[in-house]
């Protein structure tokens, strides 16, 4: 920094949007879904982050995930730190590399071999490409609404920063890039032909809000791509390590073909990973001829942060999280009511969402006519006034962590009756 007085949030905006498109690194980041300007983080600790101004807020973002116990864990911080020590990548194997392997598959049912990436794009663009080299067929299946990541073919409804730009793709993919990629609606099973590799689902949706599967769906999909000799991938890099020890698959007992993860299993650093059976895997190269790799994959950095993230995620820590999103819910739910604000809290397990409607949306359609009727902002900045940050976008999830205690539970519902009621006079002017 050149001087303290530059430390407000206005002046590093200012100073940002001349240097960096927006003056963020990824769109949501720049609050044009709920105006103002964005709060410049200058530290973050346990269930709270603290602006560049000194001020605290109770911070249910937790980077869209991956802040599942919380920020700066005192365990992740030293698994980094000692990583740290020994170097920061080396081009060559490492231990570590083994270990998150073998954790993530004695979790997962079903999976049986993971490739680390640096982000969760890169896990679905490179599974969606083995998808397609295993099955030798062309044709990928998204649900609208459903996000995965920001490679050429998945963008199409892409939900999450996309739609909060109101694009319902993004200029600069070619028809061609997009050619073979096919959106249906979200809770409906859509009927496959013998062109379709892989289908790819958010088996909770959690970048429209949150829209939870309707019974059967993600069944009907299992059958439906058995039927068609299509793949069926999870794009678990919300769900997975969340939602329980197995992610989605285990909770709703639906095993899919190929997983994709993200978040949670890098403890803040750059990470992702793909994965499936031994079979599947084995079109990889070097032992198969589709082609994926990374310079940086594996980082032993990501790695050491993600196995000590998965070392905190027993069974106890499960109950926890859920038990926490469920007071949320519980508690922001009365609030909303008894200042007559018409709100739904979603919730899967430890995953939460917050539309300002009568019901759960059920697809993309739904979500939007909600997401995008001016309530969220008033709710967004009345919380943040109170020192409470949610996504600055009404298309995010809410991630309570393992270090929201009771405490930061009870100051977040006090926050809500007060946002509610002042949303409820501003809605009778
Ligand atoms: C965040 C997200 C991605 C993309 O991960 P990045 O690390 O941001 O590239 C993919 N799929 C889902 C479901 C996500 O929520």
């Amino acid at each position: 920094m050149s001087s303290d007085e530059s430390l407000t949030n206005e002046a590093l905006f200012e100073r940002a949007q001349r240097v960096i498109p927006g003056g963020v690194n990824s769109p949501v980041r720049a609050f044009r879904s709920v105006g103002g300007t964005p709060y410049f983080v200058a530290e973050a600790s346990g269930p709270f982050t603290y602006d560049v101004e000194g001020r605290r807020y109770i911070d249910y973002v937790q980077s869209y995930g991956p802040g599942i116990c919380g920020h700066s864990h005192p365990a992740v911080i030293e698994a980094v730190r000692q990583a740290a020590g020994r170097g920061t990548s080396y081009g060559a194997p490492t231990r570590d590399e083994v270990l998150m392997a073998e954790e993530m598959c004695a979790r997962v049912g079903g999976l049986e071999m993971v490739r680390l990436t640096n982000s969760g794009t890169e896990a679905v663009m490179s599974a969606v490409r083995l998808a397609r080299g295993v099955t030798g067929r062309p044709t990928v299946v998204k649900f609208a609404g459903c996000y995965h990541g920001h490679s050429d073919s998945l963008l199409v409804a892409g939900g999450s920063g996309v739609a909060q730009q109101g694009l319902a793709g993004s200029e600069g993919v070619t028809a061609g890039a997009v050619a073979d990629t096919i959106v249906a609606p979200y809770n409906v099973v859509p009927e496959l032909d013998e062109s379709v590799a892989v289908v790819c689902v958010e088996p909770v949706a959690a970048n429209m809000g949150l829209v939870a599967p309707e019974p059967g769906f993600l069944q009907g999909l299992r059958d439906a791509c058995d039927a068609a000799g299509a793949l069926l991938l999870f794009d678990e890099v919300i769900t997975g390590f969340r939602l329980c020890r197995g992610g989605a698959a285990e909770w709703y007992g639906v095993r899919p073909d190929i997983w994709c993860f993200g978040k949670v299993i890098g403890g803040g650093l750059p990470v992702g990973a793909f994965g499936a059976s031994t079979e599947i895997m084995s079109g990889l190269a070097p032992l198969g001829g589709v082609y994926q790799a990374g310079t940086l994959s594996g980082n032993p950095l990501a790695t050491a942060a993600g196995l000590a993230v998965l070392g905190l995620l027993d069974d106890d820590a499960y109950v926890q999280l859920e038990s926490t999103a469920a007071a949320l819910q519980e508690g922001m739910a009365g609030a909303f009511a008894a200042a007559g604000v018409t709100a739904v809290l979603p919730r899967v397990g430890p995953l939460l969402g917050l539309f300002f409607a009568e019901d759960a949306p059920r697809d993309f359609d739904e979500a939007r006519k909600s997401a995008d009727n001016g309530r969220y902002r008033l709710f967004f900045h009345g919380m943040l006034r109170r020192g409470v940050a949610f996504a600055p976008g009404a298309y995010e999830a809410i991630f309570p962590s393992l270090a929201h205690t009771e405490a930061e539970i009870e100051a977040t519902v006090a926050a809500a009756a007060a946002t509610a009621r002042e949303m409820e006079r501003d809605s009778e002017r």
